[in-house]
């Protein structure tokens, strides 16, 4: 597949705790982008964009926490960092988690509320073709144990949405400003469209910086 060309010029940095980070670093490779795996804070100092992976949200919660990278990134992002989050880093970068461990963070870099693996047992993996706004050709999408956006706040536009098995339409693909959500995984197909969408978005010249503390909400998660 022939990857499309981006400008992006800086330097974009891989949440690498847990999850298929390295399918995210070889895809932004193949568009010529920086990319390097943060497992820390002065790793992420450096970024000019982040991306979270596909793997257990739970299980990266925590690890944020250990890490110390909990609040550098909720700071980064609440001052406009650039966020890209496939499946658990959708989860992640959620303002409500359902379904959720009560202990779970979250990072309200988006204003959606995401039900965690919102298809059940019988359609806990699938994959299907999906248009995507924006796309010139739908993208060959990998659902695993995927969440589904359940509510998108008034300045979220929904780019992509699948037909549940109720008959309800879910979005799966949404952005708000310069964070990306997408419900899939699109590193897994060798697909970089939705990367270079992602870097596309992303004005020239800009480098978020972090200047002071911020937290973690828990407020909103709902175990139920
Ligand atoms: N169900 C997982 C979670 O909630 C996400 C699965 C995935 O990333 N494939 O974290």
């Amino acid at each position: 597949m022939v990857a499309p060309r981006v400008a992006f010029t800086g330097r974009v940095g891989v949440l690498a705790l847990q999850g298929d980070f390295r399918e995210h670093i070889e895809l932004l490779g193949s568009l010529g982008v920086e990319a390097y795996p943060v497992r820390g804070p002065s790793e992420l100092e450096r970024a000019d964009a982040v991306v979270l992976p596909g793997g257990e949200s739970t299980t990266m919660s925590l690890l944020l926490e250990s890490s110390g990278l909990l609040g550098p990134l909720v700071a980064r992002l609440s001052r406009g960092l650039p966020a890209l989050g496939t499946c658990a880093g959708m989860v992640l970068l959620a303002s409500e988690v359902l379904d959720g461990r009560a202990d779970q963070h979250h990072l309200g870099a988006i204003d959606i509320s995401v039900r965690r693996n919102a298809f059940g047992r019988q359609r806990e993996s699938f994959e299907a073709d999906l248009e995507v706004v924006g796309l010139d050709r739908p993208l060959h999408a990998v659902f695993i144990r995927a969440p589904v956006v359940e509510r998108a706040g008034p300045g979220v536009e929904v780019l992509a949405s699948v037909q549940m098995a109720d008959g309800t339409v879910r979005p799966v693909v949404c952005r708000q400003g310069q964070v990306l959500v997408t419900s899939f995984h699109p590193e897994l197909v060798g697909d970089a469209r939705l990367h270079a969408a992602f870097l596309s978005n992303i004005p020239a010249g800009t480098r978020p910086v972090a200047t002071g503390p911020a937290r973690a909400r828990k407020d909103h998660v709902r175990a139920l």
